[in-house]
C-alpha cells in the first residue's frame, strides 16, 4: 500500500480521508490516506518523516500551505502564481508541488453548467484560497475579474500581482452598483456565521453564487441570496472533492469519478 497524508491544524474537520479512500476503492488503486496535524512549527520535520517512511505524496491544508511550497524542489505554474501548494509529490529525492484549489473550483462551476467565458465574476475575499483559484478563472477568459476585500490594499495587491487587465480590485463599498453573473464568496466570513457587507443590490435573478465553503446548512452568504431571488446557489463541497480528485490524478495517474464521491459525501454530511 502506497501512504498518502492530509496535513492541516486542525486537521479533524477534514473530509480528504473520506475522498481519497473512496476514489481509491473506485479506481482500484492500493494506497492508504490518512489526516496528521502537526505541531505549528513542526510540518517540515513530519514532511520529512513521511518522506522517510516511503510517502508518496501528501495534501496541505491551513495553515501549511505557503510552508509546503518553501519546501519544494518544483512547483507547478499554478502553484508559483498561487504562493501556495495543496499537493505534495514525492519522486526520486524530490518534492513537487501544486496547487489544485483553482482546477477544483473551476471544474464544480462547470459541472452546474456556469458560463465562464465573458463572464463578469466578482470574488469576495483576497486570502489565500483567492491567490489559487485567479489564474483558473482568468484561463476561462472571463469578461471581467472583480477581487473585493474587507482590507483593500490586499485586493489591490493581488490585480497587482497577476497583471490582468481583466481584473479590478477595491473594497466591498465600491461594488454596489454594479452587477455580476457570478459572485464567489471566498472570504471566510462563513465560518463564524457572518456575511460580507455587501449591497442587496448585487443580487438579480440572473446572479449565480457560490460560496467555498460547504456545511450542512446554507452558509449565511447563500441562504441570503436565495431569499432574494438569486439564480442558484451553489455550495464549496463540489470544489472540495474537485481539488482532491485533482491531486489523486497528480500522483496515481488516474482521474476519478466525482459525481458519486460528491453524492455520498453529500449524504455523509446531512446524516452527520
Ligand atoms: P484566509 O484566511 O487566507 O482569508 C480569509 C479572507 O476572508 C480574507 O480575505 C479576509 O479579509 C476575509 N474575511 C474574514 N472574515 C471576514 C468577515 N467577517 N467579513 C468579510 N471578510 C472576511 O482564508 P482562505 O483564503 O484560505 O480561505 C477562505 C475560505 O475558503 C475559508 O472559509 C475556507 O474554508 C474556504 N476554502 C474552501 C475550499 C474548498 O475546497 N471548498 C478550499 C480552500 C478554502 P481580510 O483580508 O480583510 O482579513
Amino acid at each position: 500500500m502506497e501512504k498518502y497524508l492530509v496535513f492541516g491544524n486542525p486537521i479533524k474537520q477534514s473530509r480528504s480521508p473520506y475522498i481519497h479512500t473512496a476514489f481509491a476503492k473506485q479506481t482500484q488503486q492500493a494506497i492508504s490516506y490518512q489526516a496528521q496535524q502537526p505541531e505549528l512549527d513542526g510540518f517540515k520535520a513530519a514532511v520529512k518523516t513521511l518522506i522517510a517512511e516511503q510517502g508518496k505524496g501528501a495534501n496541505v491544508t491551513a495553515p501549511f500551505k505557503e510552508q509546503a511550497m518553501q519546501l519544494c524542489d518544483e512547483l507547478s505554474e499554478r502553484a508559483k502564481h498561487a504562493a501556495a501548494v495543496n499537493t505534495l509529490s514525492f519522486i526520486d529525492g524530490k518534492i513537487y508541488g501544486d496547487n489544485t484549489d483553482g482546477l477544483g473550483l473551476v471544474q464544480d462551476l462547470l459541472r452546474h453548467n456556469v458560463v465562464l467565458k465573458n463572464a463578469n465574476i466578482l470574488i469576495l475575499g483576497a486570502g489565500g484560497a483567492v491567490k489559487g483559484v485567479i489564474l483558473p478563472l482568468l484561463e476561462q477568459q472571463p469578461a471581467t475579474l472583480v477581487i473585493a476585500n474587507r482590507t483593500v490594499s490586499k485586493a489591490q495587491a493581488l490585480c497587482e500581482q497577476f497583471g490582468s487587465d481583466k481584473m479590478t480590485g477595491c473594497g466591498f463599498d465600491d461594488i454596489k452598483n454594479t452587477t455580476f453573473d457570478l459572485i464567489i464568496n471566498a472570504t471566510s466570513a462563513s465560518l463564524t456565521g457572518e456575511q460580507p457587507p455587501i449591497s442587496e443590490q448585487l443580487i438579480t435573478e440572473k446572479t449565480i453564487c457560490y460560496d467555498m465553503v460547504y456545511r450542512k446548512e446554507l452558509t449565511p452568504f447563500l441562504h441570503w441570496a436565495q431569499e432574494l431571488k438569486a439564480k442558484a446557489v451553489i455550495d464549496g463541497l463540489g470544489m472540495l472533492v474537485g481539488q482532491a480528485a485533482e491531486s489523486f490524478n497528480i500522483w496515481r495517474g488516474v482521474m476519478p469519478e466525482v459525481e458519486q464521491v460528491l453524492n455520498d459525501l453529500r449524504v455523509e454530511i446531512n446524516n452527520s
